[in-house]
């Protein structure tokens, strides 16, 4: 970016050099990295290269005084999320990052907890921009790579095939409103469904060859099925009392738990659909992963929509037809 002098960062190129200079090796793929005009890579013959994109600004995604730790990993996280919602693997990612002010621990700590991430993902950070504005804005643009059509896309769900979901959800909603209304003690592991989520990039690559179609539910289980089942154009029919969920949430009022697990964001989980024939696979890639799969429901012929259902509490169905996911408008 040129520099219209104010929006530019005062020593921008040293804060490059320390914080986003990666001290790793690089990938065998990555040709060049940051210092250049734009980065090189390749992806090997037979592949295609997959992008995705995430911004993430302050008071709207994360709190302003939120631990840079843990915001560099959950920024990095998000996209990694959405490579492992179409089965690919990570390879590099840009970081673009508007900041207030050059707060050096905030920064060491920032990259500290994004790099921590991508080494555990042989994900290399090979360029990006970094400039001044009032408000802090994190834009991470992510590539990966699968064999050329092997993709998992919203579209592909069949009549009759299982819908499952990955790990549990609810935890991360619940856990922005327990913080947002001041509770002191937060149970830790429900602290890390919201500040920490783990992408599930090994278990996306695993589903290939067994998932028809599959998302990562970052705006709540019922807006982000919905999206599947328009792109498929299917219905599905979800059994309630499945629904997996952390502890703290199955102590709640059945109808509460419920509210965060179907309309809560923020999870990162995969939710796919699978035939009734890979159930056995999935449950023995659940135990090889150790990452809990459950099977919630089934899609049906009919137009776009869920029928939630419950043996437990039928009654507390019909308060959840306009239940729908995080809309940010
Ligand atoms: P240009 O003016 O050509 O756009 P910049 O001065 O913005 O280049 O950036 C110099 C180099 O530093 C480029 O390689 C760019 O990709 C890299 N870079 C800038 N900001 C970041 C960042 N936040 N993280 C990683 N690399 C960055
Ligand atoms: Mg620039």
């Amino acid at each position: 970016m040129s520099a219209h002098s104010g929006a530019k960062i005062g020593g921008e190129f040293a804060l490059i050099r320390q914080f986003f200079h990666q001290k790793t090796q690089h990938q065998a793929q990555v040709d060049l990295s940051v210092g250049d005009d734009a980065a090189l890579f390749r992806v090997a013959h037979g592949q295609q290269c997959v992008v995705s994109t995430d911004l993430l600004v302050s008071g709207r995604h994360f709190f302003a005084d939120a631990a840079p730790r843990l915001l560099g990993h959950k920024a990095l996280a998000v996209n990694l999320s959405d490579l492992a919602a179409m089965g690919a693997q990570p390879l590099a990612f840009t970081l673009s990052i508007a900041l207030p002010s050059v707060d050096e621990a905030w920064l060491a700590d920032f990259s500290a907890g994004m790099f921590a991430l991508a080494q555990t993902h042989q994900c290399d950070l090979i360029g990006g921009d970094t400039t001044r504005s009032e408000q802090l804005v994190i834009g991470i643009t992510i590539f990966g790579q699968l064999p050329r059509g092997a993709a998992i896309l919203r579209s592909g769900a069949q009549v009759g095939d299982d819908v499952w979901v990955s790990g549990t959800l609810g935890g991360a909603a619940y856990a922005l409103d327990l913080l947002q209304n001041g509770v002191a003690h937060v149970p830790e592991l429900l602290r890390q469904r919201l500040e920490a989520p783990t992408p599930r990039v090994a278990l996306g690559l695993a589903l290939r060859d067994i998932a028809t179609a599959m998302l990562d539910v970052s705006d709540g289980l019922a807006g982000d099925l919905m999206h599947v089942l328009r792109a498929s154009n299917l219905a599905a029919t979800i059994e309630c009392d499945d629904l997996p969920m952390p502890l703290e949430l199955q102590e709640l009022p059945q109808l509460e738990a419920w509210r965060y697990a179907v309309t809560g964001g923020d999870d990162y989980e995969l939710c796919f659909t699978a035939p009734a024939t890979q159930r056995a696979a999935l449950t023995a890639l659940s135990v090889a992963q150790g990452v809990a799969l459950t099977r919630i429901g089934l899609t049906t012929a009919g137009a776009p929509n869920i029928t939630w259902r419950s043996q437990s509490n039928p009654a507390h169905l019909a308060q959840m037809s306009d239940w729908t996911g995080y809309n940010h408008f």
